[in-house]
C-alpha cells in the first residue's frame, strides 16, 4: 500500500485537533456558573462573571438561538432584562423575539464571534422577528434577517418594520441599558423615524459595524458588582449629526498605512485576578 503524503497527515492531524475543541477558550470549558453571590467582573471585552444564572430556554415572547453553545447565561439583572422585554414585545408588537449570545456560563472570552459578551452583561437581540415559534432545528441552525444592504450602505426597505423601531426603542428606553449597537444605517433609519421630541433614547443607540441582523444590547454594571468596570457615558446629544454622518464609508487611499500603525498601537490585555480565581477553581 501506498504510504500517505506527509501533507495529508498534517491536514488530518489539524482537522482532529479542531474537531476535539482544542481551540476553545477555556471559559468554554466551563459547565455550569460559579457558586456565588452574582458579580459581573472586569470589562465588557475583558472580563467574567461569578454567580450566573441561565436564561430559561422556554420562556414567553422569546426564544434561545444555538443552545449548544451555551452562550445563554448572565448576570441575574441580564436575565430579567429579557425576560421583560420579550414580554413587552409580545403584548406591544405580537412578536417572538430571537435571542442570541448572552455569555458563557462564567463568562470570559469566546473563541468565536465577538470579544465582549464577558461580563454576563450583553446581550444580541435579532432582528429578525416572527409571529411563530421557530422549531428546534431552525433555532439550532438559524437563518439571519439583514436589515442592512452593506454594499450600497442603505437600509433593505422591504425588510424593515416599524416593530424594529419599537423594539430598539423599548430596549433603550429601559434605565438599566448603557448601549445599544446597531449597524449605522440602522442608527440613521431611527434618527429619522422619530417624529417626537422624545429622542433621549437614541444617545445610549451607537453605531458599530456588523449589528445589521441583530442589536446587541449592554447594560450598565449592577450596582453590587464593585469590580465591574463601567464605560464613559456616550457623547451628549442624539448622535444623529456629524458623528453619525462620518461612519459613511469614504475611500481611503492610505488604508494600508493606517492599517499598519493601529496593529502596533495593541495592547495585550491582563486578566482581572478575580477571573484567574474562577479559572483555578473552575469544575469541568
Ligand atoms: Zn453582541
Amino acid at each position: 500500500m501506498q504510504r500517505s503524503h506527509p501533507v495529508w497527515f498534517c491536514l488530518c492531524f489539524l482537522v482532529a485537533l479542531v474537531s476535539v475543541g482544542v481551540y476553545a477558550t477555556p471559559w468554554e470549558q466551563i459547565q455550569a456558573p460559579s457558586n456565588q453571590s452574582p458579580q459581573a467582573i472586569g470589562s465588557y471585552a475583558n472580563g467574567c462573571l461569578a454567580g450566573g444564572n441561565p436564561l430559561p430556554l422556554q420562556g414567553e415572547g422569546y426564544q434561545v438561538l444555538r443552545s449548544e453553545r451555551t452562550r445563554y447565561y448572565g448576570h441575574p439583572n441580564a436575565i430579567r432584562f429579557v425576560q421583560s422585554l420579550a414580554q413587552q414585545a409580545k403584548r406591544e408588537l405580537n412578536s417572538v423575539i430571537l435571542i442570541g449570545d448572552l455569555s458563557l456560563p462564567q463568562g470570559g472570552r469566546f473563541s468565536t464571534g465577538h470579544s465582549s459578551h464577558q461580563t454576563g452583561l450583553d446581550i444580541d437581540v435579532w432582528l429578525r422577528l416572527t409571529e411563530a415559534r421557530l422549531s428546534t432545528q431552525q433555532l439550532a441552525n438559524p437563518t439571519p434577517l439583514s436589515v442592512v444592504d452593506i454594499d450600497r450602505y442603505q437600509l433593505v426597505k422591504p425588510r424593515w418594520e416599524s416593530r424594529h423601531f419599537e423594539l430598539i426603542k423599548m430596549a433603550a428606553s429601559d434605565e438599566q441599558v448603557a448601549r445599544i449597537f446597531v449597524h449605522p444605517v440602522i442608527k440613521q433609519t431611527l434618527c429619522r423615524s422619530e417624529q417626537s421630541n422624545e429622542r433621549a433614547w437614541l444617545r445610549k443607540v451607537r453605531p458599530w459595524w456588523g449589528h445589521h441582523y441583530h442589536m446587541h444590547v449592554r447594560l450598565k454594571c449592577p450596582p453590587g458588582s464593585v469590580v465591574c468596570q463601567s464605560q464613559a457615558e456616550p457623547p451628549q446629544g442624539d448622535g444623529c449629526g456629524a458623528e453619525l454622518a462620518s461612519w459613511k464609508p469614504q475611500p481611503k487611499p492610505n488604508l494600508a498605512k493606517v492599517t499598519v500603525a493601529k496593529a502596533k498601537k495593541k495592547r495585550v490585555k491582563v486578566m482581572p485576578e478575580q477571573c484567574l480565581t474562577l479559572l483555578q477553581t473552575r469544575h469541568l
